[in-house]
């Protein structure tokens, strides 16, 4: 039996991975499950699946959760160490599904504990992919991709010569805005940027798709994860999402992969890995789909993708600073602080400041400075905001 753990069980890419492990559930031990604020989920997960522990990221959370586990033999934890120490528990395979830079410490402790990391959250990879690569190295622990586009590209390279990838199209759904006119994305609000035409998910992700910043990370963790250069990674608007990626070869031939817009794809690749198994996702009938589109995106809509390109030629830290921008720029969205087109603003203020291009270059990523570089860009935004606030 495999012993399993899925970091962030109780959110959208949790639940999908969750579903897959019930499936064949006599195959695997669960060591760790962690969540948030919905302990309700997290326990009766924890429960069912008989999980060593559960964890929750809210200390003072951590007497529900032992209300919600009373009777089981399920140990109850909270809090930021106490994700991490779960993370550290030997596992064969770990899910890290936490939004955000909160998922760093625990992505690290899984590949010093020799495990192998599937890795949905991709803001870890983006503020410190280098880190990341080096630990799993020293530990000969693996990391595989989960974020759909990136396990897409990762299928298209098996058994291919590394060297005859000529470029990789990374495909975007064009989220909740694709066919607004531009003039009225200012005014879009909140419930309407949690909408997306075609995949259910967080609405942190879900709201990054809309401007973009999504596909902008993404283009970053393709950069650092599969080691493309800038100039390679193309990103086409796709509104259907069925062709996740495509990996394109000097002799011309591109290697697509086609899908429904589901999650447990990636998830079942990776857990799967390196075999593949049935998975419980709809076959697609290409000829009721009848026709496929794609279409370039217009960097005026998108300025997130300037900026990724951007971070992509300024290397080191910049993708830490790019990264915490943009997580608290979309906080102050959340909270109803900003406007949607003032997320792109806030960014791109904070890369001038904080990252201007080389000096970041030549500094070694240890995760000291990548926190210390969260932490500034975080402030520095806040600054930002504070001042366009003060001019309006
Ligand atoms: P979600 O918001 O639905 O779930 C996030 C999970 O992380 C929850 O379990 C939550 O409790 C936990 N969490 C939140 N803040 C935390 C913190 N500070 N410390 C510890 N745990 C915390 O998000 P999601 O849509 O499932 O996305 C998860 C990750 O996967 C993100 O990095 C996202 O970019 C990536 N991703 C998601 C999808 C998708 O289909 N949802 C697709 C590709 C990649
Ligand atoms: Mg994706």
């Amino acid at each position: 039996m495999k012993k399993i753990s899925v970091l962030g069980a109780t959110g959208s890419v949790g639940q999908n991975t969750i579903d897959l492990l019930r499936r064949t559930r006599e195959d695997y031990n669960i060591v760790a499950l962690t969540g948030g604020r919905n302990i309700a989920q997290l326990a009766a997960d924890a429960i069912e699946l008989q999980a060593d522990i559960a964890v929750t990221a809210y200390e003072d959370l951590l007497d529900d959760l032992r209300a919600a586990l009373a009777g089981s033999d399920v140990e109850a934890a909270a809090g930021e160490e106490a994700i991490v120490e779960a993370a550290f528990r030997p596992a064969f395979w770990v899910m890290s599904a936490i939004v955000g830079a909160a998922g760093l410490r625990p992505g690290l402790a899984v590949l010093e504990q020799g495990a192998t990391l599937a890795l949905a959250n991709k803001e870890s990879l983006v503020a410190a992919a280098p880190l990341l690569l080096e630990t799993a190295r020293a530990n000969n622990a693996r990391i595989l991709p989960v974020d759909s586009e990136h396990s897409a590209i990762f299928q298209a390279l098996v058994g291919e010569d590394r060297s005859a990838v000529s470029r990789v199209i990374i495909t975007a759904s064009g989220g909740a805005f694709r066919d607004w006119p531009l003039e009225k994305l200012a005014t879009a609000t909140i419930e309407q940027a949690s909408t997306h035409p075609n995949w259910d998910m967080g609405q942190r992700i879900t709201i990054d798709s809309a401007s973009m910043f999504n596909k902008a990370l993404e283009m970053i963790e393709a950069r650092e994860f599969f080691g493309f250069t800038p100039e390679q990674i193309e990103v086409l608007i796709h509104p259907e999402s069925t062709v996740h990626a495509l990996v394109g070869f000097k002799d011309g031939a591109l290697m697509a992969h086609v899908g429904p817009p589901d999650m447990r794809h990636a998830i079942g690749y990776a857990l799967n890995w390196p075999r593949r198994d049935t998975l419980p996702v709809e076959r697609l009938d290409l000829a009721a789909i009848g026709q496929l589109s794609f279409r370039t995106p217009d960097l005026n809509r998108y300025p997130a993708l300037g900026l990724a390109h951007q971070v992509m030629e300024a290397g080191g830290l910049s993708g830490a600073v790019f990264n915490a921008a943009k997580e608290r720029a979309l906080d102050h969205f959340i909270g109803g602080r900003i406007g949607f087109w003032d997320m792109n603003v806030i960014v791109e203020e904070v890369l001038n400041r904080q990252s201007p291009g080389q000096s970041h270059k030549d500094v070694s990523i240890t995760l000291d400075r990548v926190l210390q570089v969260d932490h500034l860009a975080r402030i520095c935004a806040d600054d930002v905001m504070r001042e366009q606030a003060n001019r309006k």
